[in-house]
């Protein structure tokens, strides 16, 4: 029998395809709860410990230094939630797909999971489908990546309490309020982070692009949530999203990626804007957007503008339902 070579990646569109990558350094305007990955009632926040920067030799015994910590892992649930729960007519584009989390539909025609990849483990039978979803793997082509934070900024631990609403209460009912202890990120923290994009149409990345920018403002867990990105003199005298978008066939930009080891915003700063305007080697004079062959990069306000273009095509094409019904 004749072996199968093929990546079984189905086409619906005569499209090209590139490789899509969206480097950013998020700033929290707010304190932010996100959960220890096991810890999932007790209130801890997420942190890493990276080894210092000292040939290996421990300092005061710890040898290494603990930061906050925006998971790729995380970010990539609310991005896809971002696309679940985003509009079409009255309901839920994730309802009108019947795909969800867990649950995926795993259908590589779905704009979700043909990016974001999908799993049904057994044969199963889904409510509202005449026939049973088969075993499938379809494998994500968007991964996410850093969210170390740059400083390095201790968590806090907070007193809240939960207060009825209540105005006047009897002298023998419940003690209130009811109190508890949850620790945050504090505010201001800068997280680089990074999406990556293999062999995609300009079609797939407009979903790529508006879980991206759907998720910012809803990433945390509980309240309050959500981030920005960081403003900071970038390519001109005036400030400017710090933010890197990339379309191309051959990885020519160097990857604005900030080494976690780095505690200082200056230095920080300093390293991804400098990989920022380095293509194929060379470090030409800061502009907007660098061309070398089939290598595009967009930085700061136009990568905003590149974004935003695929936002509307999102838009356009699949949250639109006047559109689709043609008139
Ligand atoms: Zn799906």
């Amino acid at each position: 029998m004749a072996i199968n070579v093929k990546s079984g990646l189905e086409n619906y569109s005569d499209e090209p395809r590139f490789h899509f990558d969206i480097y950013a350094i998020l700033e929290g305007g707010q304190e932010l709860f996100f959960g220890h990955e096991t810890q999932v009632n007790v209130n801890v926040v997420e942190t890493v410990t990276i080894p210092l920067p000292n040939n290996g030799e421990e300092i005061d015994g710890d040898g290494g230094l603990e930061k906050c910590y925006l998971s790729p892992t995380k970010r990539r649930g609310v991005e896809r939630r971002a696309l679940i729960w985003a509009p079409i007519g009255n309901r839920l584009l994730g309802d009108s797909l019947n795909c969800g989390i867990p649950h995926t539909c795993s259908k590589a025609e779905c704009p979700i999971c043909r990016v974001f990849g999908g799993l049904i483990t057994s044969k199963t039978k889904v409510e509202g489908e005449s026939e049973e979803r088969p075993a499938t793997t379809l494998i994500g082509r968007l991964t996410h990546s850093g969210g170390v934070a740059i400083q390095e900024l201790g968590t806090e631990e907070k007193q809240r309490a939960m207060h009825p609403s209540m105005i006047r209460k009897a002298p023998e009912s419940e003690p209130t309020p009811t109190p508890f202890k949850r620790e945050y990120n504090q505010p201001g923290l800068l997280y680089p982070v990074y999406n990556h994009c293999l062999s995609m149409t300009e079609t797939e990345f407009s979903a790529v692009a508006y879980a991206f920018m759907g998720a910012l403002a809803r990433l945390g867990a509980g309240n309050p949530k959500g981030v920005k990105i960081h403003d900071d003199i970038l390519v001109k005298d005036v400030a400017e999203p710090w933010i890197v978008v990339d379309r191309y066939l051959a990885p020519l930009g160097k990857r604005p990626v900030v080494s976690p080891a780095i505690t200082d915003i200056k230095a920080a700063k300093k390293q991804f804007r400098r990989a920022a305007f380095s293509v194929a080697g060379r470090e030409p004079e800061p502009a907007s957007e660098l061309t070398q062959g089939r290598f595009h990069r967009y930085i700061g306000d136009a990568a905003i503008a590149k974004l935003s273009k695929y936002l509307i095509e999102f838009e356009e094409g699949v949250l639109n339902v006047d559109a689709k019904a043609g008139d």
